[in-house]
């Protein structure tokens, strides 16, 4: 018996048992195989002698504890048989795909968990929220993202949003099953309640969700009225989330808990909020800080003053200009910023911009020219002219 024989040959199901089935189980289906494609009851039936042969390979194998384990192994090696894909999106859980099934014989008790780890991480983006039902066992919640949108000023003192949430939850009709009232689903005999089934490509073997089933494991005959049989329905929450004081636009922050809630006791999923923070006419941002541009005169500037500037949401405030204050020169206003985590806050940085009229009337003219006249003789490009000539 080789690798590739185990890899390629699903013996529980020539022998139709559960992977999880007790030695009587085994022996049990073996016995009632062998006797039904048994070559002397089925005298020249090539099918039946080959599905004889299969059902003893499988029997020889099964029966014994080592090889059985062997066997196992070597069918739920990552990145083989039933892996999922190495490095991929899909991480499929073994443990759930294979964990589940003591007990269930033929009940109908798996329900639609294979998916269950599909969208668990990563958060999908575009701001839409995805959750997914969970297995049977204890099963932390599906991590959720959306997107919030603030204004500048609740950006900067924190808020709290309603957010709602859309998730899959039980449908309430058949409370998950997806069959209708007094029906239970079977099992899937194709994929034998595994919801997933092989393909077979040279020595590869390749786990895809079953075609039957879909990948629930879990095949109703009669549906559910309400879900159409998927057993899901689409449920909204409303949670309240605080977003902290001093969030940036294009920053994500995490609210632990918040997310999908979990599975059989499991905690809570956490929840991602994209923000985004809308631009203020007047004032922006620069990290903790508050920025803000104003516009002052050439003689202000020049001989110095005193300016009235606008804080956020506070008085205003007086800034001495110096004498001589240059264009796009930067005065900070302490604690006028934004609240930063530890309650304190940053600095308002305000620069100034130096205009020149662009109307003059008389008396402004004259009073330029006159300051022309009196800086007669300066040149200002003297250097600019006689170090351009330099290599
Ligand atoms: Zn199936
Ligand atoms: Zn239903």
């Amino acid at each position: 018996m080789s690798t590739k024989d185990y890899l390629e040959k699903d013996y529980y199901k020539v022998l139709g048992v559960s992977k999880t089935a007790s030695q009587d189980e085994i022996k049990k289906s073996y016995r009632k195989l062998a006797r039904k494609y048994h070559p002397d009851t089925n005298k020249g039936d090539s099918d039946a002698e080959e599905r004889f042969k299969e059902v003893s390979e499988a029997y020889d194998v099964l029966s014994d504890d080592k090889r059985r384990k062997e066997y196992d192994a070597v069918r739920s090696m990552p990145g083989g048989f039933r892996g999922g894909q190495p490095g991929g999106g899909f991480g499929f859980d073994l443990g759930d795909l294979f964990g589940q099934q003591g007990g269930q014989s033929g009940t109908g008790e798996r329900i639609g968990d294979l998916f269950g780890g599909l969208f668990n991480r990563g958060g999908g983006g575009g701001g839409g929220t995805r959750t997914t039902t969970g297995a049977r066992r204890a099963r932390r919640g599906a991590d959720v993202e959306t997107e919030v949108t603030l204004s500048f000023g609740r950006a900067l003192d924190g808020v709290t949003v309603p957010i709602k949430l859309t998730s899959e939850a039980a449908c309430p009709t058949c409370r998950g099953t997806g069959a209708k009232t007094g029906t239970v689903p079977r099992v899937c005999a194709n994929c034998e309640g595994t919801g997933q089934e092989t393909r077979n490509l040279g020595n590869f073997g390749f786990s895809e969700p079953c075609h039957i089933c879909h990948g629930r494991g879990l095949v109703v005959d009669d549906p559910c009225p309400t879900c159409h049989g998927s057993g899901r329905a689409a449920g909204t929450r409303t949670i309240q989330a605080r977003i902290p004081a001093g969030v940036a636009d294009g920053q994500k922050i995490r609210l632990k808990g918040k997310g999908a809630p979990g599975e059989n006791g499991g905690p809570s999923g956490d929840l991602y909020v994209n923000i985004k923070v809308l631009p203020h006419k007047v004032f922006g941002r620069s990290g903790d800080n508050l920025t803000l541009t104003v516009p002052v005169t050439f003689p202000e500037a020049a001989l110095g003053a005193e300016v009235r500037v606008p804080t956020f949401q506070g008085q205003p405030v007086t800034l001495r200009l110096p004498e001589g204050t240059p264009n796009g020169r930067t005065f900070r206003v302490k604690g006028r910023g934004a609240t930063r985590r530890d309650g304190t806050k940053g600095d308002l940085l305000v620069t100034a911009d130096v205009q020149v009229p662009q109307k003059l009337d008389d008396a402004t003219r004259q009073a330029l020219e006159a300051l022309r006249s009196a800086g007669d003789g300066d040149d200002l490009r003297r250097d600019l002219l006689q170090h351009a000539r330099e290599e």
